[in-house]
């Protein structure tokens, strides 16, 4: 550069007088100090990206809720395991059939194959043989409405009232594994509290990766929600411990916890899960009201196996099921209600706020078929 170029010819140039010579370091020294900040400001933008999560949440996230009806969305969210459970079974009933054990076998193997899985699919197929079989000649719709009676029973096993506070804020701990959507569904569920007229803070828990923090205080600014943090690597019973006391100074109606995600089968960070839940209930005896975790219905059956195992260690009082969207395993919410006899709370099928919702058993039914 021509400038930069100019000032060393001066800097080293021994004819020049004393004073310009001042005057030519203090300008060397201040093009050092303008390098030395850009340097600074590259590095610390190259170094903590802002989270990538947050880049998909959508701007307008107020709005989102009303552009489509839920029942469509649902319906949309479904498709693939619609596909491959009510389009398969409708093929066997091309015209009318009887109902034989061998038909009984075929339904099913494509009941399991939508990861309904096997103890279910045993319970829906004996629905069938008992209530149908006397029926000589079966028709698709019939099959239909009974799978879906049985169905609906099983959610209906399930239902039971969210607990509410009989004072002080409504405190619901969000746990799951990595990446299953944990902090993106509280940002959902405060946003529905936010929209009617309800005052939410949030809490990070998860204190293991800084962007983990960013994301959630992103969120909550774009929900309209406080965020209650501290810094990366803290101890995140602490962090809940301050959320509780927080949430009671400033009379919140709802506080929303967020935790790490975590392997069920990490001992260390399981005990970690376990002493977050006994000190969110130092100051608020009842807390946490409500314990959801969160599971992906992209990994199927494993997420029976992750309820199992956070069941034993943290009393669940409900699930939320997310990503049933591009997945034909969405048979996992029926396997999950029949199996563990807890409430579904919300599911998602997709990233945008209106996405989310709480979840009844008979639409969930009737979006399985045609
Ligand atoms: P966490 O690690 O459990 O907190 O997971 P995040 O909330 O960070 O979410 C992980 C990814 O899953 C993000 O890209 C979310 O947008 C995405 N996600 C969450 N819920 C859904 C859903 O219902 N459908 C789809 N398609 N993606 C989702
Ligand atoms: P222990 O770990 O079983 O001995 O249970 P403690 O009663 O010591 O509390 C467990 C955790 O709760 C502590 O490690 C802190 O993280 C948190 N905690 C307890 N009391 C306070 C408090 O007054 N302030 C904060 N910030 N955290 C607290
Ligand atoms: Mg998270």
């Amino acid at each position: 550069m021509e400038t930069t170029a100019s000032i060393n010819e001066l800097i080293f140039n021994p004819n020049l007088p004393i004073d310009s010579e001042l005057n030519l370091l203090v300008m060397a020294t201040a093009w050092g100090l303008v390098f030395v900040i850009a340097l600074w400001w590259y590095l610390t933008n190259k170094t903590s990206p802002a989270p990538s999560t947050t880049t998909q949440a959508p701007s307008s996230i107020k709005t989102a809720a009303t552009e489509v009806p839920w029942s469509t969305r649902l319906r949309q969210g479904l498709e693939r395991t619609r596909s491959s459970l009510s389009g398969s079974l409708a093929n066997l009933f091309q015209g009318s059939t009887k109902l034989n054990d061998e038909l009984l076998e075929k339904i099913h193997e494509i009941l399991y194959r939508a990861d309904v899985g096997t103890r279910t699919a045993d319970r829906l197929v004996k629905h069938l043989g008992k209530t149908l079989a006397g029926n000589s000649e079966l028709s698709w719709p019939e099959i239909q409405e009974e799978l879906k009676s049985e169905i609906n029973s099983i959610f209906a096993a399930t239902e039971s009232p969210m607990k509410h506070p009989t004072s002080g804020p409504l405190v619901i701990l969000v746990i799951g594994v990595n990446g299953v959507g944990k902090t993106t569904t509280i940002a959902k569920i405060a946003n529905q509290y936010v929209n009617e007229n309800k005052r939410v803070l949030l809490c990070a828990a998860d204190t293991y990766r800084a962007a983990a923090i960013d994301q959630l205080k992103v969120w909550g600014e774009r929900v309209g929600a406080e965020v209650i943090a501290h810094q990366p690597g803290s101890d995140p019973a602490s962090v809940a411990y301050d959320g509780v006391k927080a949430a009671i100074a400033r009379k919140a109606d709802v506080l929303l916890i967020d935790t790490a995600g975590r392997l069920h089968n990490k001992k260390e960070l399981m005990a970690e899960l376990e002493k977050i839940n006994r000190v969110i209930g130092k100051d608020l005896p009842e807390a946490p009201h409500e314990s959801w975790l969160v599971i992906d219905a992209t990994t199927g059956q494993n997420a029976i196996v992750q309820i199992q195992a956070f069941h034993e260690l943290v009393k669940l009082s409900g699930l939320v099921v997310t990503k049933l969207d591009g997945t034909a395993k969405g048979g996992v919410v029926i396997a999950a209600a029949d199996r563990f006899k807890l409430p579904i709370r919300y599911i998602g099928v997709g990233e945008k706020a209106g996405d989310l919702r709480p979840f009844k058993g008979s639409d969930y039914a009737d979006s399985l078929f045609d």
